[in-house]
């Protein structure tokens, strides 16, 4: 089943690819003919899909072919995306590495991350709460998730929250085999992402974090193919071993922001799929308490520093 669902997206690929090579043909034959403004059709700002309003330009930074955009940007506190797949990038010749930035350090910021979705209830879920205290996040989806639930991404970036890849089906054994299975990981989750978004995300967050697994050969593939991974260093411990209700997951995101964070950051670790009902229903507390400490939110982007 596996095999067939892989040969399917494969058979796509090559179609988008296609497609891709032929507008970016197109776009050069316009352009030099006084037609500028011709994009190549490779993203979710082409006419059609502004036309359609699905997602709006306004919300995120859409990464240029070049990555010209992202050093000394101004907009950090908007998601960002790449308007290519790294195949499409491969076919097209177009760099695969980002640029270097320097971090983002300021004001106390909170990032709030949620893990292992898009489910169908606890991801809407937490979307409703953000959306009616005003805040933005992290979505750390899972490509099998996507898969099963394409209109709770859509509406994800629809609502201006940011997207990270967190791989294609979440297992250790698989991921973990070597640098070049998590990499091939990513960016089968990434094709994914791209079917139903037309944009790839550039942060990546490893499934279980990367303290024990990585290696430097991990960090240096990872930084060859152009994502930007990020662990956390306040956690509601909503994965952990033993079930934890909501006041519980609210006294860990307390007690752990009362000390002194690195760079003025809580990068809170939470999860949003099945079986998170109490990080749900702790949500609003969390962010009341984070407020009250002084922290505003942000999105996780290229520029949001190393937890640690
Ligand atoms: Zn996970």
């Amino acid at each position: 089943m596996r095999r067939r669902r892989m040969s399917k997206r494969q058979s796509m690929c090559s179609f988008l690819a296609a497609v891709a090579l032929l507008a970016v043909g197109i776009s050069y034959g316009l352009v030099h003919h006084g037609q500028a403004g011709m994009q190549v059709a490779a993203g979710p700002d082409t006419p059609e899909a502004m036309a359609a309003g699905e997602t709006s330009p306004e919300k995120y930074v859409l990464l240029k072919s070049d990555f010209s955009n992202l050093p000394g940007m101004a907009e950090i506190d908007k998601p960002v995306f790449d308007r290519y797949c790294l195949w499409q990038r491969e076919q097209l010749n177009l760099p695969m590495a980002l640029p270097q930035v320097e971090p983002h350090v300021g004001q106390k910021i909170a990032y709030l991350t949620f893990d292992d979705g898009p489910d169908g209830k606890n991801t809407p879920a937490v979307l409703d709460i953000l959306k009616a205290e005003g805040i933005k996040a992290t979505f750390y989806v899972v490509g099998t998730m996507c898969e099963k639930n394409p209109e709770v991404l859509k509406r994800i970036v629809a609502e201006g929250h940011a997207v990270g890849n967190h791989s294609m089906d979440h297992d250790y054994g698989r991921l973990y085999m070597s640098k070049d299975s998590f990499i091939a990981e990513l960016r089968e989750a990434d094709n994914v992402i791209y079917s139903i978004i037309g944009m790839r995300p550039v942060i990546c967050r490893a499934p279980g974090g990367t303290v024990g697994v990585f290696t430097k050969e991990y960090d240096r593939a990872l930084a060859e193919s152009g994502y930007v991974e990020h662990d956390w260093n306040v956690s509601c411990q909503d994965a952990t071993p033993q079930w934890q209700d909501a006041s519980q997951l609210i006294g860990n995101v307390d007690s752990q922001t009362n000390v002194e964070l690195k760079d003025n950051m809580a990068l809170v670790l939470m999860h949003s799929c099945g079986g998170k009902e109490e990080t749900v229903k702790a949500l609003p507390e969390i962010i009341r308490i984070l407020r009250d400490k002084g922290y505003s939110f942000g999105v996780v982007t290229p520029y949001t520093p190393q937890p640690w």
